[in-house]
């Protein structure tokens, strides 16, 4: 008998994070799980300080370095903690003297942390209106003198905004890429230092994975306060085991780098993207008197679609019928209201298209 379900009796997963996973990823974890390589434990069951674990966390760094074009110039960590903890490791690391773009609701706690560390700069807020907008192409962020890095959020989660270019800056770049990690190309000589939660783009939750330059991560300029373990410095110079590691989640962020990779890399992902956000966009602007797209046109994420319909009742109405379809995790953020439709890299396209469909018989 087969452990597993049938590609078929697999719902149609729009959530936001942990995210979907691919069919063909859950599989072989399933296969591989009981015995790992034939070694007779799983994974979840061998010394992190093993050959064999190390083996593990050489081949999901190399698949992301692969993935992300990395030079020899830059390394990957895989700890805990979440982006979240990132929010605080960064200006204790980093700063304080953080120039921060606040383009919603992660993006403010990144402020808040960096707040309590010392002085921060917030040089843009889109809080005056709900988020739904960023900042334009043109504009500069240089911040004061003594500014140390500038933080903005690439993909914000709740509001459905993305940033389709780089912000404009003579400032080291830091970047929160939880929600648009490995969905497309990007030019990482650019950035200083980036981290994500594994959970929408990347694998399970609870692995942490911090991409940053050498420099940045092996020299620590912070204050004799913090932490061992918020020291980036603690997880580079201990390959990434300065502590037991999440053993199983960080094998499965490699097996779904190499998904992605089979996929054509992150510019194949980029191209699929496109195609499945373009489905919903243009099912909903075809009805502009009946749903309501949260962000504004020009910034609209690849990632998280956020729309409503004209009342509240509708919107109960829509996710309801999308239960009877099959189709789940659709409800927007509390913050946001309406619905939100997550289409990270591993969500199939006939998940798009069945919620395309849905959106046009609904609107019917
Ligand atoms: N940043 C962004 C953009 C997010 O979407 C999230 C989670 N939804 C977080 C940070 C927080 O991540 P974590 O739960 O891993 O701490």
């Amino acid at each position: 008998m087969s452990i597993l379900p049938t590609p078929n009796s697999r719902k149609h997963n729009f959530s936001a994070g942990p995210g979907a996973l691919p069919f063909e990823v859950l599989e072989e974890i399933a296969r591989e799980l009981p015995d790992f390589r034939g070694l007779g434990i799983s994974i979840m069951e061998m010394s992190h300080r093993s050959k064999e674990f190390e083996g593990v966390v050489a081949d999901t760094r190399a698949a992301l370095t692969r993935l992300l074009g990395l030079g020899a110039d830059y390394e990957i960590l895989l700890i805990q903690g979440g982006a979240s903890q990132q929010f605080a490791m960064v200006p204790m690391n980093l700063g304080p003297g953080g120039v921060y773009l606040n383009t919603g609701e992660w993006a403010s706690k990144a402020v808040e942390e960096a707040q309590r560390w010392g002085e921060t700069f917030e040089a843009y807020s889109g809080k005056a209106e709900t988020f739904r907008d960023l900042p334009s192409e043109e504009q500069r962020f240089d911040g004061p003198v003594g500014a140390k890095y500038l933080h903005y959020t690439s993909n914000n989660t709740l509001y459905g905004t993305q940033f389709h270019h780089l912000p404009r800056t003579n400032l080291p770049l830091v970047c929160d890429v939880s929600s648009d990690f490995i969905s497309r190309p990007v030019d990482m000589t650019r950035f200083d230092l980036v981290y994500a939660g594994a959970q929408k783009n990347a694998g399970p939750s609870g692995v942490t994975i911090v991409v940053a330059k050498r420099d940045v991560l092996r020299t620590f300029k912070g204050d004799s306060r913090v932490p061992t373990i918020f020291r980036y410095q603690t997880h580079a110079e201990n390959e990434t085991m300065y502590n037991t590691p999440n053993c199983f989640g960080i094998w499965v962020v490699g097996l779904m780098a190499r998904w992605v990779e089979r996929q054509g890399g992150v510019a194949a992902m980029e191209v699929l993207g496109r195609e499945k956000a373009d489905l919903i966009y243009s099912a909903i602007d075809e009805r502009p008197d009946f749903y309501q797209g949260h962000a504004v046109k020009a910034v609209r994420s690849l990632m998280n679609i956020t729309f409503r319909c004209a009342t509240e009742a509708l919107d109960e109405a829509f996710m309801a019928e999308a239960d009877r379809r099959s189709l789940i995790s659709l409800k927007g953020h509390r913050k946001v209201g309406g619905m939100r439709a997550s289409i990270y890299n591993a969500v199939p396209k006939e998940s798009v298209a069945a919620l395309a469909d849905l959106i046009r018989t609904f609107g019917r």
